[in-house]
């Protein structure tokens, strides 16, 4: 299975990328996850991509399409995988393309979660995150826990500086200028797939296996 999950920040990517990630045994690759990795450990490209991130913009599509070749072309992702938070722009899908013309791959398909701007705005601003291992929480699946359910670090939770309030309507206005194109770019070519991300977890869960069941992505 190959995906692309597109979608507005904070829609739930993530999350439903991870539970994909584990019941179909395929990478989850996020591009934002990448870059915050390489900021914690402060590598060159880290420092790049710091300040743009902390102010919602797009990090420079040559920086991301290079992360995304190196990836896709190594051995994990050779059965499948899922995209999160890539392609961002049409530059970036036009060359996504082009790789996939040279690994010969055929079947990636885009699925677009949707949600109601509002709604996101009170997700984003009400999550957490975990600043030793980069797990997200909603503010009360953390309530009381002085601990991280995920990797037991103490106090570790934080607003991460782009889902601040400001940096979260720079972000989506971002998303709507910048990244939506890309979906008409995969709708024009019958590419794309569409659920609304309302509901819990589990039921966008289902809706999405329902979806992709509905194109034999999954058994
Ligand atoms: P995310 O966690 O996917 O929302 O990404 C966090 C931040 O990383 C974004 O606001 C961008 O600054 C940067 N980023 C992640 N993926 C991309 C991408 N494909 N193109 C450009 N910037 C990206």
């Amino acid at each position: 299975m190959r995906i692309i999950l597109f979608g507005s920040p904070g829609v739930g990517k993530g999350t439903q990328a991870k539970i994909l990630s584990e019941t179909q045994h395929i990478p989850h690759i996020s591009t934002g996850d990448i870059l915050r990795n390489a900021v914690k450990e402060k590598t060159e490209l880290g420092m790049k991509a710091a300040e743009i991130m902390n102010k919602g913009e797009l990090v420079p599509d040559n920086i991301v399409i290079g992360i995304i070749k190196e990836v896709l072309k190594s051995e994990q992702c050779s059965n499948g995988f899922i995209l999160d938070g890539f392609p961002r722009t049409v530059v970036q899908a036009e060359a996504l393309d082009s790789l996939f013309d040279e690994l010969n791959i055929r079947d990636a398909i885009l699925v677009h979660i949707t949600a109601d701007e509002n709604e996101i705005i009170k997700r984003l601003n009400g999550r957490r995150a975990c600043k030793v291992c980069g797990a997200i929480f909603s503010l009360t699946e953390i309530e009381n826990l002085s601990r991280c359910p995920k990797c037991n670090a103490e106090n570790s939770f934080y607003l991460r500086d782009d889902d601040k309030e400001e940096v979260i309507r720079k972000r989506l206005m971002v998303y709507q200028t910048n990244t939506m194109p890309v979906l008409d770019y995969y709708s024009a070519q019958n590419r794309a797939i569409t659920i609304n991300g309302l509901g819990t977890v589990e039921e966008v869960n289902q809706k999405l296996i329902s979806k992709l069941k509905e194109k034999i992505l999954v058994a």
